[in-house]
């Protein structure tokens, strides 16, 4: 059997009728940039998730710099963000002007850890960015606890948790703002680099929007100077397209996540990952601990199972933070984590022999 880690192909032939119809009409029509399928895909977004206000940008990454320069934020100040994490959660920070500042990971649910927040909290603290990775949300209303007494924003970075809850309130529903991407491979994702912006306040929601495209909410009307971070005509359309089946899709994932749960027991040699209570996880990805992994990931390979690790070094240990001058110790959950994470298949797609195949695998390497 040959099982990648993501099989994009597979969900476009699922829906390719729709989807070569709505590509075609945005050629057709010729809007490229902005336009009807941009306005379309905001309004059904926001529909959908149950928010005020959709920003649509070009990326996930630029979602989370237009926040922070519109709430504020720049050189002198310092916001928070998680130890494990992809780097746009930290190097906007950075773009801003601003520091950031680490915080290690929960050792059961792998996302930032609220109980280290507080200690991290100096005079020049202006934000935290919640990271919900893989699916999981944070505890968010403890970090919501937190900021709101300390009189900081919060930001929630969404790019691995569409759909997510906790207590039955929707992830990036918590904050002042919140970031998702729809990079191909997310939960949500275009056919090229795409994000957005979510907001229930209307104020900061047209501040980035200017900010976004240049400065600008009328051509030639430059209030001030932005960016050009527009989501494009084709990459709406595929949203679009895409947005009705989300839930079936997420619901597919929670399932594929339950067989695998089934099917993994009893391994020793792996940890399975564990649901924070009174939260509803999107699986993004499905994250096991495993002794002896990389000889684990080998073996997979040999047998046609794709993996992946996410991430093999935490931000602070990164070359790109040597400045910072972090060591092992001042993240010892992330740096423990970095070495035994092992992201297996996980799509809407995967079928549960396939899911057999990979958990069968697994379980001949350790027996
Ligand atoms: C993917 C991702 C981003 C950035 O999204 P892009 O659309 O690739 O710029 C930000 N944060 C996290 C946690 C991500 O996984």
């Amino acid at each position: 059997m040959n099982i990648p880690f993501v099989d994009l192909k597979a969900q476009y032939l699922s829906i390719k009728e729709a989807m070569d119809r709505a590509i075609f009409s945005v050629i057709s029509d010729t809007s490229f940039i902005g336009g009807k399928p941009v306005k379309a895909f905001e309004a059904a977004f926001a529909d959908a998730y149950g928010v005020d206000h959709v920003v649509s940008c070009a990326n996930g990454t630029d979602s989370l710099y237009i926040i922070m320069k519109q709430l504020g934020i720049g050189s002198g100040d310092e916001v928070i963000t998680a130890a494990n994490s992809w780097i746009s959660s930290s190097e906007t920070i950075t773009q801003t002007g601003a520091k950031p500042v680490f915080v290690d990971v929960h050792p059961d649910y792998y996302s930032m850890d609220e109980r280290l927040i507080e200690a991290k909290i100096t005079r020049a603290t202006k934000a935290v960015i919640a990271v919900h990775l893989q699916g999981q949300m944070c505890d968010i209303e403890k970090i919501r606890e937190i900021c709101d007494r300390k009189g900081i924003f919060l930001i929630e970075d969404c790019a691995q948790s569409h759909f997510s809850t906790s207590g039955g309130k929707r992830a990036g529903l918590f904050g002042h703002a919140a970031s998702f991407s729809f990079y191909p491979g997310k939960n949500l994702g275009a056919y090229g680099d795409a994000g957005c912006i979510i907001t229930s306040d209307g104020l900061l929601a047209e501040k980035c929007r200017m900010y976004a495209n240049h400065g600008a909410l009328v051509k030639h009307q430059h209030k001030m100077e932005g960016i050009n971070s527009r989501l494009d005509g084709l990459q709406a359309a595929v949203l679009s397209t895409k947005l009705p089946h989300i839930m079936e899709w997420t619901a597919a994932r929670r399932r594929n996540a339950m067989i695998y749960h089934e099917a993994l027991s009893g391994i020793t040699g792996i940890m399975r990952p564990e649901v924070r209570p009174d939260t509803e996880h999107s699986w993004h990805l499905y994250v096991v601990r495993a002794e002896r992994r990389d000889e684990l990931a080998h073996f997979l390979k040999a047998r046609g199972v794709e993996t992946a690790i996410h991430y093999p070094t935490a931000l602070p240990l990164l070359p790109a933070y040597a400045y910072l001058g972090a060591v092992p110790q001042d993240f010892p959950v992330a740096y423990r984590l970095q070495a035994s994470i092992l992201s297996l298949p996980m799509y809407p797609e995967l079928s549960s022999e396939m899911i057999g195949y990979v958990s069968d695998s697994i379980r001949a390497f350790y027996s």
